[in-house]
């Protein structure tokens, strides 16, 4: 059901962890599998230094979650703010099973949730 990049990204995560005193948190969640996202950002000057997550879900979540984290570091907010869930797609191989999605939707939905919670302080 999953491509190869797909399951090597669930088994070695690079970014998987939390960061401390970070400078925004992004939390959002589905219901259609019960993922929750959690993601951490580091912002120096308007660009994402670090970036961390800590997902509870299925395998493609923990995957997209990975490879948004990928795509956004080293980005500015304006960039990272662009990135859609195509482009995690994308980064995934290109692949991603219809009935997950959601997931990799999750991924993007994170990353907004941080910028935006940013942007309030
Ligand atoms: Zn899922």
């Amino acid at each position: 059901m999953y491509s190869k990049k797909i399951i090597d990204m669930f088994k070695n995560p690079k970014f998987a962890g939390e960061i401390k005193n970070p400078d925004a948190i992004g939390e959002v969640g589905n219901v259609k599998c019960g993922d929750i996202m959690k993601i951490y950002l580091k912002i120096d000057s308007g660009i994402i230094k670090d970036i961390k997550f800590k997902t509870y879900g299925c395998m493609a979540a923990i995957a997209a979650s990975e490879a948004m984290c990928k795509l956004v570091k080293e980005k500015t907010l304006e960039e990272a703010s662009k990135i859609t869930s195509k482009d995690i797609v994308k980064e995934l191989g290109g692949e991603m099973p219809l009935v997950k999605v959601h997931c990799s939707v999750l991924g993007m939905e994170a990353l907004q949730k941080a910028i935006e919670n940013y942007n309030k302080k």
